[in-house]
């Protein structure tokens, strides 16, 4: 079966796990976490870079630095994995879920500013108040779908408007570019990205968190091991064992290497894909945007008039055809945990969900795997 995403270890991986076993460094001291982080920082052009031990704890991680705490909101957009929502919740705190944009799939900038005209007030204190709820809400937290880059300056915009910090979710936005620079260009407080095995890059496990502020970011350091802060064992605050390992940041070292290779790969992917469906009208491929040079992490295509009952059959067709074909993330709003929350949705992210079919785009695909694709794609009626 042509699988439809694998992780691609042929380099350097190896050598760096047997320096960690070699070297006696195995846990989160030893040289490739620190070597990790300044490649990151490097890559991404942000200042500062704190490797974590998944994108999840990441994610959890920053927005307990943002303060996040019980009871308050913050604002996701509805298509996405459902990882986002769970670093919300284990904050004690609810998503608050709105729509993406229908061009680009990524949280959408002129609702996001109308819903928050709509429900929301600026208090004495400065806090903004979910008037239907009374709840606070704390943070801006948007997606990079598939990779690409949000509107960030729309959005920061808006962030700013509204005395908001902005945690991006960045999971595998490594090697994607805004208006021409790297990601730490954005004007977002923070952005998370995730090292797990279907990521652009993996580290077999883990995560990051990149950011400018520096005060803000020695603090992210300070509590992603135990907040400590002298050497009698003296912790200041409730701190995490969120750490990255120099096992998965040996992993990661390897894995960032190559990072061009691999952006290549999937780029090179998504054209083919493009192209090979041109000819269908009723046949889309992924979205692009106009200020994002997406790294293209996942390619596939979009069938907005099929039934999504058509979309399914294709699907079985594809896996009849032995290439692997799956369902994509399920908007949050349906999800049992979050059914509750509160919601501004316009049925983009579920007509998504609903008619999209991701294709197989490991970065060691070969031409002819594609061109297999393609015709199993093409012979389907
Ligand atoms: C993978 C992913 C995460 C979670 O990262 P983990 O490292 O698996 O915890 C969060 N958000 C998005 C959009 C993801 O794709």
């Amino acid at each position: 079966m042509i699988p439809l995403a694998i992780p691609n270890i042929s380099g350097n991986e190896g050598k760096y796990l047997q320096a960690c076993v070699d070297e006696n460094f195995v846990s989160t001291v030893g040289r490739f976490v620190g070597e990790f982080e300044d490649l990151l920082a490097a890559a991404t052009d942000y200042k500062h870079a704190v490797v974590t031990s998944q994108g999840t704890t990441a994610l959890h991680l920053g927005l307990t630095a943002l303060g996040v705490d019980v009871g308050d909101l913050v604002i996701i957009p509805d298509l996405t994995f459902i990882a986002t929502a769970n670093a919300v919740a284990h904050c004690k705190a609810l998503p608050w879920i709105i729509d993406v944009s229908a061009e680009n799939w990524t949280l959408d900038p002129v609702l996001l500013s109308k819903v928050l005209s709509e429900n929301c007030e600026i208090d004495t204190n400065g806090n903004v108040i979910h008037k239907p709820t009374g709840r606070t809400v704390k943070c801006i937290l948007p997606v990079y779908t598939m990779g690409l880059a949000p509107d960030m300056d729309a959005i920061c915009d808006i962030a700013e408007e509204w005395g908001l910090p902005v945690l991006s979710d960045g999971a595998a936005a490594l090697g994607t570019n805004y208006q021409g620079k790297p990601i730490g260009h954005t004007r977002a407080t923070m952005t998370m990205m995730s090292f797990n095995g279907n990521k652009i890059i993996t580290s077999g496990g883990g995560g990051v968190l990149l950011g400018n502020n520096t005060d803000l970011m020695e603090r992210v350091r300070h509590m992603s091991s135990t907040a400590r802060s002298g050497i009698n064992y003296d912790h200041d605050i409730v701190g995490f064992n969120y750490r990255m390992t120099n096992i998965q940041a040996a992993v990661g070292v390897g894995q960032i290497e190559v990072l061009d290779t691999f952006v290549a790969s999937k780029r090179k992917t998504a054209s083919h894909y493009q192209n090979a469906f041109q000819h269908r009208d009723d046949i889309q491929p992924f979205m692009t945007a106009p200020w994002s040079e997406g790294n293209h992490w996942f390619s596939g295509i979009f069938m907005p008039d099929w039934t999504a009952d058509r979309v399914a059959l294709l699907r079985d067709h594809l896996r009849r055809c032995d290439i692997d074909a799956r369902p994509f993330w399920q908007p949050m709003h349906m999800q049992a945990p979050y059914a509750q929350c509160p919601t501004n949705l316009q049925g983009v992210a579920t007509g998504v969900w609903e008619k999209i079919l991701p294709l197989p785009c490991s970065t060691q695909i070969t031409d002819e795997e594609l061109q297999q694709v393609t015709n199993a794609v093409l012979s389907f009626n």
